[in-house]
């Protein structure tokens, strides 16, 4: 396969006109014509001999085409028509497709073949932090997942306790993942050029994570940060996990584990919020 198909916009409009494609602005299709990021992207996935990867947004194929050996097998999820039909081209039984929204399609897949070894997808803007929450959700993240997606999305899911990028989302990520930023890619690198810069993060899971969903710990951090300048206490008295469990199990639970209601939510770190949680769910075991 000639490796420079995906190179420049000049490529992209043609393998778009011949055949008989167009640009899907809805879909948040912006191609990575750069071919370094496209090897720094893989170098950070760093796949392995036998392992399962899942792609979402394949596009026209650009990033998948650096994955295929013969001992990797690779599914994608693309919702595009005419790009499956030119990925069927392009690849033919070399790779799996799931036709569809990968919001939809994945956890029956996941049911169906299990958990892939590895993930990958440079994301739509409008709709990565949605994917990367449906993921966290349904306890989806393999050892090794590396998204690109918008800069600021990006430092949201990496960001520290107190910091202002600091959010629901940064603790939805790390609750089971490190996250790391592996570069920025500025929009010249893609076609068409998104107005925005990009970063590539790469999760990595963590040994002792937390398996299943965890509805309750995330309706606890929405709690903390309903309100972002009030104190920890009063957005939790107000909150769904003090509607569920009760607010003196929360007050006993944050005194047994000398955790400080009055400050505010947002500087509580991970490991901090997943005591309190582990403390409110104890209690009420006793
Ligand atoms: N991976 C390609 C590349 O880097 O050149 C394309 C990336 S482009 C930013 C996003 C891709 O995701 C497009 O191919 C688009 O059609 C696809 N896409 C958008 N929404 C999707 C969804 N909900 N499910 C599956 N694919 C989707």
């Amino acid at each position: 396969m000639d490796e420079s198909l995906w190179n420049s916009r000049h490529q992209i409009a043609e393998l778009l006109e011949e055949n008989g494609l167009t640009l899907k602005k809805r879909f948040g299709q912006n191609f990575l014509i750069d071919p370094a990021h496209r090897e720094k992207i893989v170098a950070a996935l760093a796949p392995a001999p036998g392992d399962h990867i899942w792609e979402i947004g394949p596009g026209m194929g650009a990033i998948t085409h650096h994955l295929l050996h013969d001992d990797i097998k690779v599914t994608v999820f693309e919702i595009d028509r005419g790009l499956i039909r030119l990925l069927r081209k392009l690849f033919g039984e070399r790779i799996r497709i799931v036709e569809g929204d990968f919001l939809q399609t994945f956890p029956e897949e996941l049911k169906k073949s299990g958990m892939p070894d590895r993930l990958l997808g440079n994301l739509p803007y409008s709709t990565g932090s949605v994917m990367i929450g449906a993921l966290a959700e349904a306890d989806a993240f393999p050892p090794v997942s590396v998204f690109t997606l918008q800069k600021e999305v990006g430092r949201r899911m990496a960001a520290s306790a107190g910091s202002s990028d600091y959010s629901v989302f940064s603790l939805v990520c790390q609750l089971r993942c490190k996250v790391e930023k592996i570069c920025d890619i500025g929009g010249s690198a893609f076609f068409p050029p998104p107005r925005v810069v990009s970063s590539t993060v790469r999760m990595t899971r963590k040994e002792l994570s937390p398996h299943g969903r965890m509805e309750d710990f995330f309706i606890l951090v929405h709690d903390l940060f309903a309100s972002r300048r009030k104190t920890a206490a009063n957005n939790l008295k107000r909150g769904r996990t003090a509607s569920k469990y009760g607010w003196k199990k929360i007050e006993t639970a944050s005194s047994l584990i000398s955790l400080d209601l009055k400050r505010r939510g947002e500087t509580f770190s991970l490991e901090e919020t997943l005591a309190l949680y582990d403390e409110i769910v104890n209690e009420t075991l006793y």
